[in-house]
């Protein structure tokens, strides 16, 4: 079995990620905390100065500044409702319409759709300016790198993004915008036009296989990487957590930006635990960016 047939514990965007949480406050939970330890940034800083390929590997709490949730942190859709996880699984998708429905609806008003980047996603422009920026593998569906101007080459999407729509059966591929206006115009379940198959966002939903080119190439970057730094994920989703050992076999050195422990904790070189708004300005700045 090759990695990307490994299943993904990641939910379908609009079942976990509604609209109900897009500007509530509670989701800046980081808000209040402690000042990342000086020491490890400066650490962290020494490595960037040297290094010629990072790899920045993000996860959803890069994004909670913009008003997105994260699945699995202290304010996360799953941990408020653990229902939400189960219910993101592509078989409920595929097999129930009322699940359909519901997620369309969900879709509608999701955060995503007027947030905005934040000072985490924009940090990472600083990095790239100094050309030494090798990829951003991204598990978010939200396009925010790409909004905040991060080059689209270089970002790689492992689990697909919220603005498109595709066929399961066919495979059309369509702007959301457009699937989205025939949910407005009366369809609560819009079928493909060309084949009439079920239609969902083009993201991979739990038990959904990975586009193999895809996490193929996030492999590859990993493994070419002086520095990978692993930003707002718990790295307890998988084949993607992967990146994190793999790029450390190859010599490279580990970062790991985070409010809460992350499952890599343990092979990190350095663990900035703090605000990700916060440390990433600081990381790429000056001794990091050099
Ligand atoms: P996760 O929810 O498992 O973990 C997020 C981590 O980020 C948590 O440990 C949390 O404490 C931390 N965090 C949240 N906000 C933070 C902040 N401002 N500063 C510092 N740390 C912060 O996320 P995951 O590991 O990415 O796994 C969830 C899966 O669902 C992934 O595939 C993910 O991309 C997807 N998802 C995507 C979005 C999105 O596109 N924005 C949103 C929800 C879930």
């Amino acid at each position: 079995m090759s990695s990307s047939d490994v299943a993904v514990g990641m939910g379908e965007w609009a079942l976990g990620c509604s609209g109900r949480f897009a500007r509530d406050e509670s989701v800046r939970h980081t808000r209040g905390m402690e000042a990342v330890d000086r020491g490890q940034l400066e650490l962290a800083q020494s490595m960037l100065s040297g290094a010629q390929r990072v790899v920045v590997l993000t996860g959803a709490g890069i994004s909670t500044d913009s008003g997105i949730p994260d699945f699995r942190g202290p304010n996360g859709v799953w941990t408020k409702n653990p229902g939400a996880e189960k219910a993101s699984n592509i078989s409920y998708y595929l097999s129930d319409p009322d699940v359909r429905r519901a997620a369309w609806q969900a879709r509608l008003d999701a955060a995503a759709w007027s947030a905005s980047p934040n000072r985490g996603h924009l940090a990472i422009l600083d990095l790239e300016r100094s050309s030494r920026l090798h990829a951003v593998v991204t598990q978010n569906i939200d396009g925010l790198h790409q909004q905040a101007g991060t080059d689209p080459d270089l970002v790689i999407e492992v689990h697909g993004t919220i603005w498109f729509s595709r066929c399961w059966e066919c495979g059309d591929r369509r702007q959301m915008s457009e699937t989205l206006q025939r949910v407005r115009d009366g369809d609560p379940d819009p079928a493909c036009e060309l084949c009439g198959g079920i239609v969902k966002s083009d993201t991979i939903s739990f038990g959904q296989s990975l586009i193999p080119e895809v996490i193929d190439r996030a492999m590859r970057v990993s493994e070419e990487a002086d520095v990978l730094i692993a930003v707002g994920s718990t790295l307890s989703v998988y084949p993607v957590a992967n990146c994190v050992p793999l790029a450390k076999s190859r010599g490279a050195r580990v970062v790991i930006v985070n409010a809460e422990p992350t499952e890599m904790d343990g092979i990190a070189d350095v663990v900035l635990r703090g605000s990700i708004g916060d440390v990433l300005p600081q990381l790429f700045a000056q001794g990091g960016n050099t």
